[in-house]
């Protein structure tokens, strides 16, 4: 009698602990969690964004196996815009054609990028996402990069969360968000935002991957993601 009672009493104690560790690392599974992969887009309800698709018209970026930058930018831009609008946020662009916006003669390029700077300061948006991407001599690299103004605090937290959203892009990307004073759009605009160069079409099987509309759709939501993210955490202040 006594020994049944204690090997029920052992068994009993047995469940008891097993159930406490199973719960103790729920617990810690729940605190450790990325809260970027876990946000919930409807953060973006409410919220105004202006999208700049990079290029466009005259000016067609980089071409490289393939495939013409400002043609990616556009196709990224309107699926980036498509899943902001869905989750409820405000949304504008500076082209949704292939358009420039380009001046005769010298100095074509500044003003065509001067004229995007005082769409997205004119806009009422609290954030602007520029979309590239980028080219490089050496066809080994690869990798999706967000250059921000480090003057501007809070282009500088949106660019690293941003980044962080963008660490499969491809799979196993390990670019930091980046500074640069030297980016006229950047530079010369009033609200925060950052500029996404998204891939390296210089770089064959990158270059695949960005002219793929599927790769294209995944890296817009995770751009909306890192917004959702950024104004989740923003809120109130
Ligand atoms: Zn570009």
């Amino acid at each position: 009698m006594l020994m049944i009672l204690r090997q029920q009493q052992v068994r009993r104690l047995a469940v008891f602990s097993i159930a406490t560790v199973i719960l103790n690392l729920a617990a810690i599974r729940y605190l450790v969690r990325d809260d970027l992969e876990t946000v919930n887009l409807a953060a973006l309800k409410g919220h105004k964004i202006i999208i700049d698709a990079g290029h466009g018209g005259i000016d067609s970026g980089a071409s490289q196996n393939g495939v013409v930058e400002k043609d990616v930018n556009l196709a990224i831009a309107r699926k980036l815009g498509r899943v902001l609008e869905d989750n409820g946020s405000g949304v504008s662009f500076t082209r949704e054609d292939d358009i420039d916006y380009y001046t005769r003669g010298k100095g074509g390029k500044r003003s065509d990028l001067m004229k995007r700077v005082e769409m997205i300061n004119a806009a009422g948006a609290e954030v602007f996402v520029s979309i590239h991407v980028n080219a490089i001599r050496q066809t080994e690299l690869k990798g999706a990069q967000v250059f921000y103004n480090p003057q501007k605090a809070s282009s500088k937290v949106l660019a690293e969360t941003m980044q962080r959203a963008l660490k499969d892009f491809p799979p196993g990307n390990k670019r930091q968000a980046k500074q640069d004073l030297g980016i006229l759009l950047l530079n010369a605009t009033t609200i925060p935002g950052v500029l996404v160069e998204t891939g390296y079409v210089t770089n064959k099987e990158e270059a695949v991957r960005l002219a793929d509309p599927v790769y294209q759709q995944k890296l817009a939501e995770q751009i909306a993601r890192a917004l959702a993210y950024h104004f989740s955490q923003n809120a109130g202040r």
